[in-house]
């Protein structure tokens, strides 16, 4: 007999790559009554969504709308109404993300060149700017916080050197977004897509996507069908936007008020308030792990303040670390992933998970354990 769910969960300090900690404000929102998804108190719900994400994307873009899926599932939004056969895209590589959006844009028939940086170092734009005087690209991408690394790359120099081309500017702001600044119209960014489950601390299930006017013409200038059904903005805009509203698949209703709320507590403690104890609590995590004797992976003006790559002490057998940490402490870090397997915890500090008491939990429990 499997056991009723209501007597299995317990509550687990999130403290890895994401999921992050939801506040019970959140939860509350996501048990309230299910609406219809063409209600039109839920279409009201669904503009205070766009009015709510154009802020924190620092955006005036209209299309602005979350994805039903995962961050995974903007990622190929993005992609998938923007490439055509034979389209050239130039990837930004340096951890696992980059080398996602390449698979996605090669399987869509994309030319794709790639840049790549050595995992745990930033993308080089000297290197950028030498790839673009040599080739023309539809689209350039980038990871703006690659969350297996911990390393923030530089996405406003890239971005200089995008505009100096035609190419499209498109940015993974699956972990940025609600832990530092995303200026996508300061920098003239296309395409931009989130995911629920890290800074915007709401359960994963969500992805939040912007496109400036310059992708949506790019995508209504098509000479193929998007060829996702699913993803198709051309449709989903249609459900998202204007006077009426077309079905188009049933929206995650319970999902979207939970992302509504999430939000909404972002924007009541204010952008910069969140980001400042966001920062805050990495400095002091960065302080109190190098007090204790433990190295940090990233030199410290590239690093992530929500994601913390901390290097594993010779002789110390990391995966036994975080399964203590996970039984006795109730405490969920993340391991290292591809190259770095092995080599780094991540600790993050993502959204509701950045305070002060997260940071001593940790700390103090890894000072017993290492
Ligand atoms: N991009 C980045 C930078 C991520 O950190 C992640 C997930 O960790 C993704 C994309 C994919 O998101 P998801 O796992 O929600 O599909």
């Amino acid at each position: 007999m499997v056991k009723n769910l209501l007597d299995r969960v317990g509550t687990i300090t999130l403290m890895g790559p994401g999921p992050s900690c939801v506040t019970d404000e959140v939860y509350r929102a996501m048990s309230l009554p299910t609406l219809g998804h063409m209600d039109s108190e839920f279409i009201k719900i669904m503009d205070g969504i766009k009015e709510m994400l154009q802020k924190v994307m620092a955006t005036q873009n209209r299309l602005t709308v979350p994805i039903s899926g995962t961050g995974s599932a903007g990622m190929e939004t993005c992609f998938v109404n923007l490439i055509e056969p034979h389209d050239t895209v130039l990837i930004l590589k340096n951890g696992v993300f980059g080398n996602r959006m390449f698979d996605v844009a090669t399987r869509l028939g994309a030319e794709v060149d790639a840049v790549d940086a050595p995992w745990g170092k930033p993308i080089d734009p000297e290197m950028v700017k030498k790839q673009l005087e040599k080739k023309k690209y539809k689209i350039v991408a980038i990871v703006h916080a690659e969350t297996s690394t911990g390393v923030r790359n530089p996405i406003q120099e890239v971005a200089k050197l995008v505009h100096q081309t035609d190419a499209l500017y498109l940015v993974d702001a699956v972990t940025s977004l609600g832990g530092i600044p995303v200026p996508t119209d300061e920098l003239g960014i296309d395409a931009l897509y989130s995911g629920t489950q890290k800074c915007l601390s709401c359960p994963p299930g969500l992805s939040p996507v912007s496109f400036s006017e310059k992708a949506v013409k790019a995508i209504t200038n098509r000479k193929t069908k998007v060829p996702n059904w699913y993803l198709d903005m051309n449709m989903i805009i249609q459900y998202w936007n204007g006077a009426k509203r077309v079905y188009h698949h049933t929206a995650p209703i319970n999902m979207l008020y939970g992302l509504y709320q999430s939000l909404y507590l972002i924007l009541e403690e204010g952008l910069d308030a969140v980001y400042a104890r966001h920062m805050k609590y990495h400095n002091m995590l960065a302080q109190e792990l190098e007090g204790i004797g433990l190295a940090m992976l990233v030199a410290p003006e590239f690093r992530l303040p929500m994601l913390n790559a901390v290097i594993v002490p010779e002789g110390v057998d990391e995966a036994k670390v975080r399964n203590d940490l996970r039984n006795t402490y109730n405490i969920e870090i993340g391991a290292g992933l591809g190259d770095l397997a092995g080599k780094i915890f991540r600790i993050g500090l993502m959204g509701h998970t950045a305070r002060e008491e997260n940071v001593v939990k940790v700390v103090s429990a890894l000072k017993e354990l290492i």
